[in-house]
């Protein structure tokens, strides 16, 4: 059965209803697929799993038990990293520093020098990111500070990797390159959410899609119904 579920969310921004009534569900290790207009409230379900919003009723159940979603550490704690969809780096920071920063200290425990840069090493090797770690993010391509951004969230040991358009304002070759990296992501068997306005890229990447609309979860779709939706 499913391991996260979400039950009856609402959230408001001031008379902004955002969201009225969603539900879902995620299976271990599927790739959820969730579009949906502008503006229907997509950002605002993830940020909410993310622990980055918090709802108004509703709750999220994880292997059955309801969590306070109420701030990023505890999502962290659950392993559920939500990648935003705005490029969130520290710009005059390092690689290294970027990776590192933030992550929760009651999973890794407290990071001398050394174990920062093995880290980040991995890191970057998981997606085969080939970079040096003392660069600065501001040097970087935008396409090149999206895999890092990636490369950060796999770094969390994610049990759930939630993408909010990962490819938003790519080309299509940067586009097929991150895309190309979260098939890599999800052959590990990380559970993701994929949010995106690309049919095409749902219906390659993702086993079930869930439609948002007007705040509300309209539809789920899986299988062969993705590639003909597309
Ligand atoms: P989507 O991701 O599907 O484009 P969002 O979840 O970003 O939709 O937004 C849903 C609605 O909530 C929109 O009307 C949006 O303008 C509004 N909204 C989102 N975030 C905020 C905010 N921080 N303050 C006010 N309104 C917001
Ligand atoms: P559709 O609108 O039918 O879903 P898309 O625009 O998603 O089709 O996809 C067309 C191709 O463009 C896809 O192969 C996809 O990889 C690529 N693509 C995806 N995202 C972007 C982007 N942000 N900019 C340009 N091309 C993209």
């Amino acid at each position: 059965g499913p391991w996260l579920e979400v039950r009856g969310i609402a959230k408001h921004y001031g008379g902004v209803k955002a969201l009225r009534s969603a539900s879902m569900d995620l299976l271990a290790g599927e790739v959820h697929g969730i579009i949906g207009p502008n503006g229907a409230g997509k950002s605002t379900l993830v940020k909410l799993l993310g622990g980055v919003e918090s709802a108004d009723t509703g709750s999220i159940l994880v292997d059955g038990s309801e969590v306070e979603m109420s701030s990023p550490s505890v999502a962290q704690q659950h392993r559920i990293i939500l990648m935003p969809q705005e490029l969130s780096l520290v710009p005059e920071s390092s690689i290294v520093d970027n990776i590192v920063l933030g992550s929760e200290p009651t999973v890794f425990g407290a990071l001398s020098a050394k174990q920062a840069r093995r880290r980040s090493a991995s890191a970057l090797d998981a997606i085969g990111l080939d970079l040096p770690l003392s660069a600065q993010v501001s040097d970087l391509s935008t396409v090149h500070k999206r895999l890092l951004m990636l490369a950060r969230a796999l770094d969390r040991a994610p049990r759930l990797l939630i993408l909010d358009e990962p490819t938003a304002g790519l080309a299509a070759h940067e586009a097929s390159l991150v895309m190309d990296t979260v098939s890599r992501v999800v052959a590990k068997g990380v559970t993701v959410i994929y949010i995106s306005h690309h049919l095409t890229e749902v219906a390659k990447l993702c086993n079930r899609v869930s439609t948002v609309r007007e705040g509300r979860m309209v539809d789920t779709i899986c299988g062969d119904d993705i590639t003909k939706a597309a």
